[in-house]
C-alpha cells in the first residue's frame, strides 16, 4: 500500500533564498526517503543541486509543480535531528537563510553539483585493473586518463546519460575520483632531507679507513662524516635503534657546502630519505602521562563541580599556568563516560603545538578539522564520525573520541557529544564574517551543547568581557588559575617611552636601547626572542614629501602596502597590485617615501642590527603555501631560529620553552583602533604576546616600546590587572548602551554606486528608526568606505538584552521583505551581521 502514495520532500538547497523547496518522490523510492538524506534535484532551467531532504510528507506545494527527485546520494542520513535544530537555530539567530548555514555545514566534497569538476585518484591511474568497473565506470577512467580534468557536463556526454551525478559519487565513494581541488589547495609538502648511514660503512674498519681518507685529502667531508657520528652516537645512547636514526641534513651540513655533500653521496656514505617535515609527527605517546599540580588540580575539581549546576564555565587561567593539561584532563575523563568532545580553537592555532599534544595524548582517536586541510581530507573525517554513529549498534570502538577543529567543525555529524572546550575564547576570529551564516563560534558552540546536554568549558587568559560578565553575573561558572606551571613566573615588563628616547637619540631605526641590549644578551645566552609587529608587508603607505599624496587602491579606499621582496605596492582588501610609483601622481615630484612599519621592514632592520641572528618571519605572507607555518615552527622549536618577528599570529598559543625576550615594538598602534571594544583588544594583545616569555625556568621580559606609557592599557596589561579593568569598561559599557548590556545588530549597505548606496542606507534607517527610534545609529560610512567597489555605508541597532529576540527579528525580517520590492533595492545589498565583534 505504502509504496502508492504519491510522496513529497521538503528539501534544503546550498542556495541564498528562503525557504525550503518541495519535490516529488519517485514511487519505487517511498521506503527509502528519510530527512538528512543527500538528493541531487534539478533547480532552474538545467541545473542540478546536491540537496538534503528536511522533511517527507503527501502535500503537494500549492503555486508551483513539484518536479522529481533526480537521484538518491545516501542509504543513512548524513545530518541529524539535532543538526537541522543547530541549522534552523542559526539561520534564525543570523538571520540568514538555511541554504546558507547548510553550503557553511557541509564540505564541498559532500555537495556535487553540476559546475563540480573530477580527477582520477592515485590508486585509479596505477592499477585501474584491480577496480573491478563497470563500463560506465571504465570510460570515464579512459578519459579522464586523457584529459586530466572532467566537469560534469562532459562526463554526461561521454556516457551518454543526462545526470551522471549518482555514478560520480559512486566513483567518488569507492576511491577512483577526487573531486578537484584548485592548486592552491593541493597538498605540497615541504620535505626535509635526513641522512643515514650506508650500510657499507656500519662496519667500523671500512668507516674507519674512509675517516682515515678524509682527513688526508678532504677535510670538509671529514667534518660532515664527524657530525654525523656524534649526532649518531648520541641517539644510539638515548636507546634508539641503529634502523632508526635519521640526522637531519641541514644539522652536519654547513648550507654554503653542498659540494663536500655531493662528493660524499658519491661515495656513498649516506642514504638519503625525504620526510614531509611540515606535518608535525603525531604518534601516540604512551608515556604521555602528565600530573596535574595542585592547582590544577583544584582547578580541574572546581571546573567539574561547577558543571554539576551549570553547564558553563570559565577557566581563566593566566598565560603558562597550564590550562592545556587541564583541557585534555577533562577531555579524558569525558570521553571515559563514553562521550565525545569537540576541542576549539581559532583557525591559526590549528597549525600549530596544541595539534600536537592532543594527539600525543589521543593518537588516531583525536581529528582534525579546519579549512586548510583539503576537501578530501575533510570529507574523510566527515565520514568516519558518520560511520561510527551508523556502526553504534555493532559496539565498535569510535573512530574519533575527540575533534580539535576550527569554527566550522560545529557541524561535523557529532552524536554523543559530552564536552566542548573553546580554547582562547576571546579570539575574535571565531566569529565568521563573510559570507552568511555569519556566526560566532562561541555562542553556536553553547546552543550546540544545549541541544546535547553537553558542558561547555571557555577557556583564555584574556577572557572577552561577554564571557566574564556572564562569569560574574553567575550564569558561567568561573575558575581562576594565577601561578605558571612549575618553577615559571609572570614575566617581567619594561615600558620604553620612544618619544624620551628620541629626543636623546637612542633609538637604532625602530629599536630603543634597552630592546637591543636585551636582544643581544639573549642571542648570546642562546635563548630566543619574539617581535611583534602587527602589519605585515614593508611599508603600510607611501608618501608624497611634497604634497602628502598617497597611493591608493583603484577598487578600495586603503593605501597600498609596500611589499619589499615582491617590489609591488598592494592592497591587502582585495588583491590589487601595482609596481611602485616613481613620481607623485599629484604633483610630479620623485621625493616619495616608504611609511610606517610592516614586518618586513623589521625583518630587514633586525638583520643590519643583529647580523649574526637567525631571523624568521610569521605573518600572513610568509605562511601562504600549505605547510610553511609547521616549518616555522618546527625550526623555531628546533632552535634554528633566534628571533621571530611576526603579527598576531605570535599571539596565539605558543609555547616555547626559550623564549625569553619579548619585544612589543609599537603598541600605540594597538591602542588606536576606534570601536568600543579597542581597550578590551589591546589589553588581550598586549597580554597574550607578552605571555610567550619566560615560560619556564628563567623569568621573561617584556619590552613594551609606545609614545604613551601612561596609556591605562598599558599599565592594566603589565599587572595582568583583568578585574581592574573590565570594572571600568563594564560601566563605560553600560552606559553608552554596548554589549555585554545590549545586542547589535549591523546592516552593511552595499552597491557599485556611491548615490545609491547612501540613498538605499537612508532609505532603509528612516525604516528602521521607525521600528526601534533612537536605537538606530547611522547610517555611517566606516574606515573604509569602498571595498572591491563597492560602495558600504553601516547602521547600527543596539537592542536591549532583556527585549524578546524573537520579536525583533520578525520586525527585522518583515522589514527586509517590505524593503527588497522596492525598486532601489534590487541593485543594493543589505548584509545583516548580527553581534558584530
Ligand atoms: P597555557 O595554555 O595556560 O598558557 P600551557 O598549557 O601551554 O599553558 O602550559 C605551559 C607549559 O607547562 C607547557 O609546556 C606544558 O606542557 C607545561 N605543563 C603544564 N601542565 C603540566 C603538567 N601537569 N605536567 C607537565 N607539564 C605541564
Ligand atoms: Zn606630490
Ligand atoms: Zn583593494
Amino acid at each position: 500500500m505504502q509504496n502508492r502514495i504519491t510522496k513529497f520532500a521538503d528539501i534544503v538547497l546550498p542556495i541564498a533564498l528562503p525557504s525550503l523547496f518541495t519535490y516529488r518522490i519517485p514511487k519505487e523510492w517511498n521506503d527509502l526517503v528519510m530527512p538528512g538524506i543527500r538528493v541531487i534535484v534539478p533547480f532552474g532551467k538545467n541545473k542540478l543541486f546536491t540537496g538534503i531532504i528536511r522533511t517527507v510528507h503527501e502535500n503537494p506545494p500549492i503555486t508551483y509543480e513539484a518536479k522529481y527527485i533526480d537521484t538518491l546520494l545516501d542509504e543513512i542520513p548524513i545530518v541529524s535531528e539535532i543538526q537541522f535544530k543547530f541549522w534552523e537555530w542559526m539561520s534564525l539567530y543570523y538571520m540568514c537563510h538555511i541554504g546558507e548555514v547548510m553550503q557553511a555545514a557541509l564540505p564541498n566534497g559532500l555537495k556535487i553539483t553540476s559546475e563540480t569538476k573530477v580527477v582520477l585518484s592515485d590508486v585509479a591511474k596505477q592499477k585501474p585493473d584491480i577496480l573491478n568497473l563497470h563500463s560506465n565506470e571504465y570510460k570515464i577512467i579512459e578519459a579522464l586518463l586523457v584529459k586530466e580534468i572532467l566537469s560534469l557536463a562532459e562526463i554526461s556526454k561521454i556516457i551518454d546519460i543526462k545526470n551522471p551525478l549518482g555514478i560520480v559519487k559512486r566513483m567518488v565513494d569507492k576511491g577512483i575520483l577526487l573531486l578537484y581541488e584548485s592548486i592552491e589547495e593541493k597538498y605540497k609538502p615541504k620535505l626535509t632531507t635526513y641522512l643515514s648511514l650506508n650500510n657499507k660503512y656500519k662496519d667500523e674498519n671500512t668507516l674507519n679507513e674512509l675517516i682515515n681518507l678524509l682527513e688526508k685529502k678532504a677535510y670538509k667531508q671529514m667534518e660532515i662524516v664527524m657530525r654525523f657520528l656524534q649526532r649518531r652516537q648520541s641517539e644510539l645512547l638515548k636507546g634508539i635503534k641503529e634502523a632508526e636514526i635519521f640526522i637531519k641534513k641541514k644539522d652536519i651540513v654547513p648550507t654554503e657546502d653542498n659540494t663536500s655533500f655531493l662528493a660524499l653521496m658519491k661515495k656513498e656514505v649516506f642514504d638519503v630519505k625525504e620526510i614531509d617535515a611540515g606535518r608535525f609527527k603525531f604518534e601516540m605517546d604512551t608515556n604521555y602521562h602528565k600530573v596535574l599540580n595542585t592547582e590544577q588540580e583544584s582547578a580541574l575539581h572546581a571546573i567539574k563541580r561547577n558543571f554539576e549546576d551549570k553547564k558553563h564555565c570559565l577557566l581563566h587561567g593566566l598565560t603558562g599556568t597550564g590550562k592545556t593539561e587541564i583541557y585534555i584532563q577533562l577531555a579524558e575523563d569525558t570521553i571515559q563516560q563514553g562521550k565525545q568532545v569537540l576541542y576549539l580553537l581559532p583557525e591559526i592555532a590549528l597549525t600549530g603545538q596544541i595539534i600536537n599534544r592532543v594527539q600525543q595524548k589521543f593518537g588516531a582517536r583525536a581529528a582534525i578539522y579546519h579549512s586548510r586541510m583539503t576537501n578530501h581530507e575533510r570529507v574523510e573525517v566527515w565520514q568516519n564520525i558518520l560511520n561510527d554513529y551508523s556502526n553504534q549498534a555493532l559496539n565498535t570502538r569510535p573512530h574519533f573520541d575527540i575533534i580539535v577543529g576550527a569554527r566550522s567543525s560545529l557541524f561535523l555529524p557529532l552524536h554523543n557529544l559530552g564536552l566542548i572546550i573553546i580554547d582562547e575564547e576571546h579570539d575574535a576570529s571565531y566569529k565568521q564574517q563573510d559570507p552568511a551564516p555569519r556566526y560566532h563560534a562561541k555562542d553556536s558552540a553553547i546552543y550546540l551543547a544545549q541541544l546535547f546536554n553537553a558542558n561547555v568549558l571557555l577557556g583564555s587568559a584574556t577572557p572577552s568581557l561577554e564571557s566574564y560578565y556572564l562569569a560574574h553575573e553567575q550564569k558561567f561558572g568561573y575558575v581562576k588559575l594565577m601561578n605558571r606551571f612549575g618553577e615559571a613566573v609572570m614575566p617581567k615588563w619594561r615600558i620604553i617611552d620612544i618619544k624620551e628616547e628620541e629626543r636623546n637619540k637612542t633609538m637604532q631605526q625602530s629599536f630603543s636601547l634597552p630592546l637591543i641590549h636585551a636582544i643581544n644578551t639573549a642571542i648570546s645566552n642562546h635563548e630566543q626572542i619574539i617581535l611583534f609587529q602587527n602589519r605585515r608587508g614593508f611599508s603600510p603607505y607611501t608618501e608624497c614629501q611634497e604634497c602628502a599624496w598617497t597611493p591608493t587602491c583603484l577598487n578600495c579606499d586603503v593605501s597600498l602596502t609596500y611589499h619589499k621582496s615582491l617590489h609591488l605596492l598592494r592592497c591587502h582588501y582585495c588583491g590589487y597590485s601595482t609596481k611602485p610609483y616613481s613620481e607623485c601622481s599629484s604633483c610630479a615630484s620623485t621625493h616619495l617615501l616608504f611609511k610606517g612599519l610592516g614586518t618586513e621592514r623589521i625583518e630587514e632592520e633586525v638583520e643590519l642590527l643583529f647580523p649574526n641572528a637567525k631571523v624568521a618571519r610569521l605573518d600572513l605572507d610568509s605562511t601562504r603555501s600549505k605547510h610553511a607555518y609547521n616549518q616555522i615552527m618546527n625550526d623555531f622549536a628546533d632552535g634554528q631560529i633566534d628571533i621571530l618577528i611576526g603579527t598576531q599570529m605570535v599571539t596565539k598559543g605558543l609555547d616555547f620553552s626559550n623564549v625569553n625576550v619579548v619585544g612589543i615594538l609599537n603598541a600605540d598602534q594597538v591602542l588606536k583602533f576606534p570601536d568600543f571594544r579597542s581597550h578590551e583588544r589591546a589589553f588581550q594583545t598586549l597580554v597574550q604576546v607578552g605571555g610567550r616569555a619566560g615560560r619556564r625556568k628563567k623569568q621573561g621580559m617584556v619590552f613594551l616600546q609606545t609614545a604613551q606609557p601612561n596609556h591605562p592599557v598599558i599599565q592594566l596589561a603589565m599587572q595582568n590587572a583583568v578585574d581592574a579593568l573590565f570594572e571600568k569598561e563594564l560601566l563605560e559599557r553600560e552606559q553608552f548602551h554596548y554589549p555585554p548590556f545590549y545586542r547589535m545588530i549591523e546592516f552593511n549597505i552595499l552597491s557599485p554606486q556611491r548615490e545609491l548606496t547612501d540613498e538605499a542606507a537612508l532609505i532603509f534607517s528612516e525604516s528602521l528608526r521607525a521600528l526601534f527610534k533612537d536605537l538606530v545609529l547611522g547610517p555611517q560610512t566606516p574606515s573604509i568606505g569602498r571595498i572591491k567597489n563597492l560602495y558600504l555605508k553601516r547602521i547600527l541597532v543596539k537592542l536591549k538584552k532583556e527585549w524578546a529576540y524573537k520579536k525583533v527579528r520578525q520586525e527585522i525580517n518583515e522589514l527586509l521583505v517590505q524593503q527588497s520590492k522596492l525598486d532601489i533595492f534590487k541593485k543594493v545589498k543589505i548584509q545583516v551581521n548580527v553581534d558584530p565583534v
